[in-house]
């Protein structure tokens, strides 16, 4: 603000202006990521426990097995246009889906505000912070997601847990050595 003290009050309120609408994009980028982790969620849920690959293999309809196309894969936004029902065979969708791929894009959008994400304070330390925690929002969703479904802890997804725990104390011991 003080950066803006001395401008003119038209000029001041022309830069807050545009940089509300700045932060609102912001912050719908931010839910569309969120709700595109939301969507790999949704299959690695469905994926893992049947040691099925989740990164190659094309999604398909689990009622008539058609496989999908890109249009039918937009999270949140294939579901609506699509009316809750396979393209194909209009079987309907579980709502599940859309609500977990709208949840995870809300709880996205609520940790960058929790740490003040935004366009005024995007520097690097926030950011990894930003990206360590989808990375451990990923692993709780996915251990509770597959617990919910097989009643085991996944052993992949605990292994990747402490993956990514052994990075975070690497990063923290880093960032203490840095100050
Ligand atoms: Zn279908």
């Amino acid at each position: 603000m003080h950066k803006y003290m001395y401008m003119p009050l038209i000029k001041y309120n022309y830069y807050k202006k545009k940089g509300i609408i700045m932060n609102i994009f912001f912050y719908i980028i931010i839910f569309l990521i969120g709700i595109t982790f939301g969507s790999f969620y949704t299959l690695a849920v469905y994926r893992i426990p049947k040691k099925q690959d989740i990164t190659h293999t094309h999604s398909y309809c689990p009622n008539c097995k058609h496989r999908l196309g890109t249009l039918d894969l937009i999270p949140v936004f294939s579901y609506i246009f699509l009316g809750g029902k396979c393209r194909y065979c209009k079987q309907k969708i579980r709502p599940r889906y859309i609500i977990l791929e709208t949840l995870s894009g809300l709880c996205f959008v609520l940790y960058a505000l929790f740490i003040k994400l935004n366009i005024y304070t995007l520097t690097v330390e926030k950011i990894i912070e930003y990206v360590f925690f989808a990375l451990f929002f990923t692993f709780i969703v996915l251990l509770v997601g597959i617990y919910n479904e097989t009643k085991k802890a996944s052993k992949p997804v605990l292994i990747y847990g402490l993956i990514i725990l052994i990075i975070f104390v690497l990063y923290c011991i880093f960032l203490k050595c840095m100050i």
